[in-house]
C-alpha cells in the first residue's frame, strides 16, 4: 500500500520548500522529496546571498510578485526569528539606452516605485569604490537587499514540519531521489522512489536543474554554469559595508553583465562578485563543479576596469546552475497535460528572491487549481509545440 498525502512536492530548494511551506500552513498534509540534504549546495540555491530588488528590468509583469514576497520574506523571519533580508539599496548600471537602465526605469516608473537616474559623477560621488564609464548612468532604489538563501531554505523546511499549521504538516524525506510519477486510474499522482511510493491528490514538481528528467514535459530549457567569487578588498572591507554599499548589477557590455553585492555577515567571507551572462552550457549531472582559473580572470576583468577597490585576493569560489528559458522568464502553472500536476522551473538565474510568492502560488495552484496572483506570463504552455 502506497502512502497517501494530499501534495507531494518534489525538489525542496528554493521553491519547493516554500511550496511545501505555504502547503503545510494551510492545513494540507503535504511530502516533500528531496535527492539531497537539506539546503544543500549542488543545485541553485545556495552561496550566502541573492539579490532581492523591485525596478524589475527583465519585465514590468514581476514586481506585484517581488512585493508579495517581501511581505512574505518580512513574515516568515518573524516566525522563525532568523534574518534573511538585508536592505542595502540597488544600482543598475549601464549606458542610458541599455536594457538594465531602460528596463528598471520602465517597472519603477509602471509601479511608481522610489527610484532616482544617477549620471556617472553622481555615482562616483556617492559610490566612491565604482568606476563607472562617461557613457554610464545609473537607477538607484533604496529597497534592494539580498537574502541568505541556505537560512531561507530552512526557514521554510523548518516551519514546514513544525508547522503554523493546525491540521496539516510536512513530512521531508531528504537523500530521496524520485525515479518516477505517474497518475493512477483512479486520477491520483502515485511517486516512487527506491525507498517506496507514495500517492497524493496533487503533485507539485520544482525540480531546479534537474527538470528535463522528470517533468514529462517537452520544454527548451538548457542548463548554464555559474560561479561565484569572493574576494578580500585590499584597502579594507569598511568601504563594502551595506551600510554604505549597495548590491549593483551592471551591464557593461552587449554581451556582458556582472553583479555583486556589499560585504555579508561573515567576517571573512569577503566580497561576493560573480557575472550573469555566459556561462558554460551543462547539465545537472555532468557539470563541473570545480571552479577555474579563466571563470575567476572574467571576474576579475570586470573588477579591475569597474571596482579596482574589490580586486583583491580570491578567498573562495563556488559553482551553481542557471536553467534557463527562451525568454528568460519562469515557467510556473499548471502541467498542460495533467490537472494534478504543477510545475514550477526555468528560473534563469533570477528566480531566489520570489521563492515565497511562488510557493503561495504553487499552494493556490494545488489547493483551488488557481491564484489571484498574476503569472499568465509564466504559462509553461507558451513553450507548448
Ligand atoms: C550563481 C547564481 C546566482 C544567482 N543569483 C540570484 C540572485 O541574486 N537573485 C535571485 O533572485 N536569484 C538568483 N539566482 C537564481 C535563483 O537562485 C534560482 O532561480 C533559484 O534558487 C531556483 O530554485 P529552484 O527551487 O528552482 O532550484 P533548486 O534550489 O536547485 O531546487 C531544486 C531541487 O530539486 C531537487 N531535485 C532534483 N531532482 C530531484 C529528484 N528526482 N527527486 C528529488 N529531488 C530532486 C534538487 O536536489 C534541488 O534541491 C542565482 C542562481 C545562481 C546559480
Amino acid at each position: 500500500m502506497a502512502e497517501t498525502y494530499d501534495v507531494i512536492v518534489i525538489g525542496l530548494g528554493g521553491m519547493g520548500s516554500a511550496a511545501a511551506y505555504h502547503l503545510a500552513r494551510r492545513g494540507k498534509r503535504v511530502l516533500g522529496l528531496e535527492r539531497f540534504t537539506p539546503a544543500h549546495d549542488r543545485g541553485s540555491s545556495h552561496g550566502s546571498s541573492r539579490i532581492i530588488r523591485q525596478a524589475y528590468h527583465e519585465n514590468p509583469g514581476y514586481v506585484p510578485l517581488v512585493l508579495r514576497s517581501y511581505e512574505l520574506w518580512e513574515q516568515l523571519e518573524r516566525d522563525t526569528q532568523a534574518q534573511l533580508l538585508t536592505i542595502a539599496g540597488g544600482l543598475y548600471l549601464g549606458t542610458e539606452d541599455s536594457d538594465v537602465v531602460q528596463g528598471s526605469l520602465r517597472s519603477a516608473r509602471e509601479h511608481n516605485l522610489a527610484h532616482e537616474l544617477l549620471d556617472q559623477k553622481e555615482i562616483r560621488r556617492r559610490f566612491p569604490v565604482l568606476h563607472p564609464r562617461a557613457e554610464d548612468c545609473a537607477v538607484y532604489e533604496t529597497q534592494a537587499g539580498f537574502l541568505r538563501p541556505e537560512a531561507a531554505v530552512a526557514a521554510h523546511l523548518g516551519l514546514a514540519t513544525r508547522g503554523l499549521a493546525m491540521q496539516g504538516g510536512a513530512a521531508l524525506h531528504f537523500e530521496e531521489p524520485v525515479s518516477n510519477w505517474q497518475i493512477t486510474n483512479g486520477g491520483a499522482v502515485r511517486v516512487t522512489t527506491a525507498k517506496g511510493t507514495y500517492e497524493a491528490g496533487h503533485l507539485v514538481i520544482a525540480p531546479g536543474a534537474w527538470a528535463e528528467s522528470l517533468l514529462k514535459l517537452s520544454l527548451p530549457l538548457h542548463v548554464r554554469r555559474h560561479v561565484m567569487a569572493w574576494f578580500d578588498p585590499p584597502e579594507g572591507i569598511a568601504d563594502f559595508s551595506p551600510d554604505c554599499f549597495p548590491i549593483y548589477i551592471w551591464r557593461t557590455g552587449a554581451d556582458t553583465v556582472f553583479y555583486g553585492f556589499p560585504a555579508t555577515d561573515c567576517e571573512h567571507c569577503g566580497v561576493k562578485a560573480a557575472m550573469h551572462s555566459g556561462g558554460d552550457i551543462c547539465t545537472a549531472e555532468t557539470i563541473e563543479r570545480k571552479y577555474q582559473a579563466r571563470d575567476i580572470a572574467e571576474i576579475r576583468e570586470q573588477l579591475a576596469a569597474y571596482i579596482p577597490a574589490l580586486n583583491g585576493r580570491l578567498l573562495h569560489a563556488a559553482t551553481c546552475m542557471y536553467t534557463m528559458t527562451p525568454d528568460e522568464h519562469f515557467i510556473v502553472s499548471r502541467h498542460p497535460d495533467y490537472a494534478q500536476v504543477s510545475v514550477a522551473c526555468g528560473f534563469s538565474g533570477h528566480g531566489f528572491k520570489f521563492a515565497p510568492v511562488i510557493g503561495e502560488v504553487l499552494a493556490d495552484l494545488a489547493i483551488e487549481g488557481r491564484t489571484k496572483w498574476p503569472i499568465d506570463f509564466l504559462s509553461a504552455e507558451r513553450f507548448a509545440g
